[in-house]
């Protein structure tokens, strides 16, 4: 594949926007080469500016559960914004999502919306800390909660692709609230919470963890989890800013029936725009302004075209719930095809899956944590097989820290070329 046009792009890019990329994982620091920009995309599939047609396994980091370009998702934005763009004003459709969400989702009452993932983490985590009076919390090594100062601690994927875990611009104040634990560790929690006794406000996790490849809990780490939060008065945060409305209609607090106190949205709530959320049972959301004390705000929150594509988004995924098993199916049946070609050609490898996500890590041993993530990222097989993939059209997260999104506009057909691709890329690791 030539890709001419994409590379003068980015090299106009740089001139203007630090590294080209308005975020960072879209870089290819991490494998090497020069970024693809995207002239158009449907279903399954990415049109570059060089005319390259790719399969794409990112799906915009998630949000694209159904495909790009999506038709009802398209017309609802499309008949919103004849009507306007903004308001600053209340309007009807977010409490027609606010109803679907709270709906759809066990164990929450009432739902602010925002902006981005990053918003809904960085308030839900105030949120703890206001209701609970304390100012700790504990986050898990390799788990990423968007970008604010206190979850960019060994925060997986971007800020670890670019060497950077502990950044530079985070105060030492604010780390220090910021407790960090082992992924599937239960015991190493609990540790960290006898030292820091009526000190913690909250657990904020990834639910199925899918910034350090994806890496489902083990067999009771989340109900541990719970049972220490109750046992010590800590609210328990699920992030399912990737995993909400993406594993099952209720996310992970459905998939492994746990209740979190605090439950975080971001990617498929806002059907591709830039919505994020953040919901709670009501005793813990009436203490958000303007019911209570706990100060949050956004001059777009809410926003009409971000609302009717995330309307759209979410009653197509609640009047059509097979799209959870479809697509679990087509993971399925990717993970074995992988599995097998991989397997044929001795390639030493983990491949790690939970609903539609899924991971391929190069090495043998069990990936469980970040360390664990972390010693199969190092051995360079990624970025051969991420760049023979590419040169086969079929686009993979530029990283090894990074999971893989299906979408149900995927074929089976699309399945076995990607299965393909794989079984040559593998001949040359
Ligand atoms: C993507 C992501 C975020 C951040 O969301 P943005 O919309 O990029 O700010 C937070 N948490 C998790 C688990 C994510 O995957």
């Amino acid at each position: 594949m030539i890709y001419k046009r994409s590379s003068a792009l980015f090299a106009e890019a740089q001139k203007v926007i630090p590294g080209g990329v308005n975020s960072p994982v879209r870089a290819f620091k991490a494998v090497g080469g020069d970024p693809i920009f995207v002239k158009k995309a449907k279903g399954a599939y990415l049109y570059d500016e060089d005319d390259n047609t790719l399969i794409d396994y990112i799906n915009s980091w998630g949000p694209m559960i159904l495909g790009h370009a999506f038709e009802p998702v398209v017309s609802a934005v499309v008949e919103k914004a004849k009507k306007g763009t903004s308001f600053g004003m209340p309007t009807e459709i977010e409490t027609k999502i606010a109803e679907l969400a709270v709906k759809m989702v066990p164990n929450i009452d009432m739902i602010r919306f925002v902006n981005s993932g990053t918003e809904a983490c960085m308030s839900a985590v105030r949120l703890a800390r206001g209701y609970t009076g304390r100012d700790k919390i504990i986050k898990f090594a390799g788990c990423y909660h968007g970008h604010s100062d206190s979850f960019l601690i060994q925060a997986g994927s971007g800020a670890v692709t670019f060497g950077a875990p502990n950044s530079p611009g985070v105060t030492e104040g604010t780390a220090k609230d910021t407790l960090l634990a082992s992924y599937n560790d239960l015991e190493n929690v609990a540790e960290i919470i006898t030292n820091n006794k009526n000190e913690i406000a909250c657990i904020i996790i990834e639910p199925v963890a899918g910034n350090m490849g994806c890496i489902p809990p083990q067999k009771n780490f989340l109900q541990g989890l719970r049972t220490l939060c109750n046992d010590n008065n800590i609210l328990l945060i699920f992030d399912e800013v990737m995993t909400g409305f993406r594993l099952a209609a209720g996310g992970v607090q459905e998939l492994y029936d746990i209740k979190a106190d605090i439950v975080t949205y971001g990617k498929v709530i806002g059907g591709g725009l830039p919505v994020g959320a953040f919901a709670a049972r009501k005793e813990i959301m009436r203490h958000l302004a303007p019911l209570g004390p706990v100060y949050q705000a956004g001059t777009l929150s809410g926003n009409p075209l971000a609302m009717a594509a995330g309307l759209a988004m979410l009653t197509h995924l609640d009047e059509n719930p097979d799209v959870f098993k479809s697509l679990n199916k087509k993971t399925a049946y990717l993970h074995n095809g992988l599995s097998d070609v991989l397997t044929t050609q001795n390639v030493p490898h983990t491949i790690n899956r939970e609903g539609s996500m899924i991971s391929v890590h190069f090495s043998e041993t069990p990936v469980v944590d970040f360390k664990t993530a972390a010693n199969a990222a190092n051995n360079g097989k990624f970025n051969i097989f991420f760049h023979s993939m590419l040169s086969q059209g079929i686009y993979i997260a530029p990283s090894a820290y990074e999971t893989w999104f299906l979408c149900d506009a995927l074929t089976y057909e699309d399945l076995d070329k990607t299965i393909e691709a794989a079984a040559v890329a593998a001949k040359s690791l």
